[in-house]
């Protein structure tokens, strides 16, 4: 039996794409009592005060989340499959995106992680970093990094193999989830991805290996399936993937130069990044908000922080105070990157939200958090 013969190519099935509407950490102040927030260094929270006099607060939300995951199946037919593969229809650019909406990649750059206990790692890494060395080619900063596992976080991708590259049917060999977020503009960026190889995939032969790779890892920059011929050819981003197609071809090439050249533009448009961790009544009649915000890429660069209370913005503040937690995490050293606004409380029903904007950008804006407090 020639295996290469009879399982000559690779269907990949496009799972429907799941947006993961992730709800943020809600914290919140515990409703009915005065000084209704329990955040550390609230000070006077035990204090009481007289009661009917303090103002009680809703959930803190904070603000939305903006990463989706779209998980994609790529499959070996136990059979010669048919192709499904039509021409280009007129004007087809070769290539396409998981979402219309993504027009680029985390400023980071990509750092292409092999785990190290993937039975078939050797093989793996040969391909990841064959992949890598043709994604840094096409002008994306892809470097492969080796063995390792880091934790989930922008720019990492990991490759791993497992029960979860295998989908939910037999012959699933591969599986992505690819991640992205929202720039000021509408458009999104693709920030990090896992790559899951079914163990199954290593049955047949290495360019099986090299073509799911490589199609999982375009996958994982952003591209989307490419269901026709391109100047006459198949791509690999193909949902058929064929023997003689193990690496990214022109149309597949077109997509990542292009994401690579959009990355340097978005890097303004992305917008603040930040929480407000908490809000409570003081002693002194008002309600005090704090919490942090900075712009990822320009960490030195000015944020306004707007307080707006039931849609008009009534206070306007800096990022003056010096948050030892947001240092840590984020931009080692001691610029402050945290804001402590009060109101003073008169009573009836208001929405509070709290915004940041990029005072060099101010389209580059984002909410982060809002409560409700009543009398
Ligand atoms: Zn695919």
């Amino acid at each position: 039996m020639r295996i290469h013969r009879r399982l000559g190519t690779l269907a990949a099935v496009l799972a429907v794409g799941a947006t993961v509407a992730a709800a943020g950490a809600a914290s919140s102040g515990s409703a009915g009592s005065p000084g209704a927030s329990t955040s550390a260094g609230s000070p006077g929270s035990s204090v009481a005060m007289p009661a009917g006099a303090a103002p009680h607060a809703g959930t803190l939300l904070s603000g939305k989340t903006s990463s989706h995951v779209d998980a994609d199946a790529l499959e070996i037919s136990s059979a010669a499959t048919t192709s499904r593969t039509s021409a280009a229809p007129s004007g087809s650019p070769g290539y396409a995106y998981l979402a219309p909406t993504i027009i680029g990649q985390t400023p980071t750059g990509f750092n292409l992680w092999v785990d190290p206990r993937a039975k078939h790692h050797w093989i793996i890494a040969r391909y990841t970093a064959s992949t890598a060395t043709a994604l840094a080619r096409l002008g994306i900063h892809a470097r492969y990094r080796g063995y390792g596992l880091p934790a989930a976080a922008e720019g990492v991708v990991r490759v791993q193999e497992g029960v979860k590259g295998c989908g939910s049917n037999s012959s699933t060999v591969g599986m992505t989830w690819t991640y992205w977020n929202d720039l000021a503009s509408g458009k999104e960026y693709v920030t990090h991805a896992d790559v899951y190889l079914c163990p199954r995939l290593f049955r047949y032969g290495t360019w099986a290996t090299q073509a799911t790779v490589g199609h999982e890892i375009g996958h994982a920059m952003g591209l989307g399936h490419v269901p026709y011929r391109y100047h006459g050819g198949y791509q690999l981003m193909n949902p058929t993937v064929r023997r003689g197609v193990v690496t990214y071809r022109s149309g597949d090439k077109l997509g990542l130069i292009r994401l690579a050249r959009q990355t340097a533009a978005i890097k303004v448009d992305i917008p603040p990044v930040g929480k407000l961790d908490s809000s409570s009544f003081q002693n002194d009649g008002t309600i005090d908000f704090r919490g942090w915000a900075l712009l990822k890429f320009f960490k030195g660069d000015p944020v306004t922080i707007s307080l707006v209370d039931n849609g008009a913005v009534v206070q306007q503040t800096n990022t003056s105070i010096v948050r030892q937690d947001v240092n840590a995490s984020l931009d080692p050293g001691s610029r402050p990157h945290g804001y402590d606004m009060r109101v003073a409380w008169t009573g009836g029903k208001h929405k509070y939200c709290v915004r940041a904007t990029s005072q060099l950008n101010p389209s580059a804006s984002a909410q982060l958090g809002c409560v409700t407090w009543s009398s």
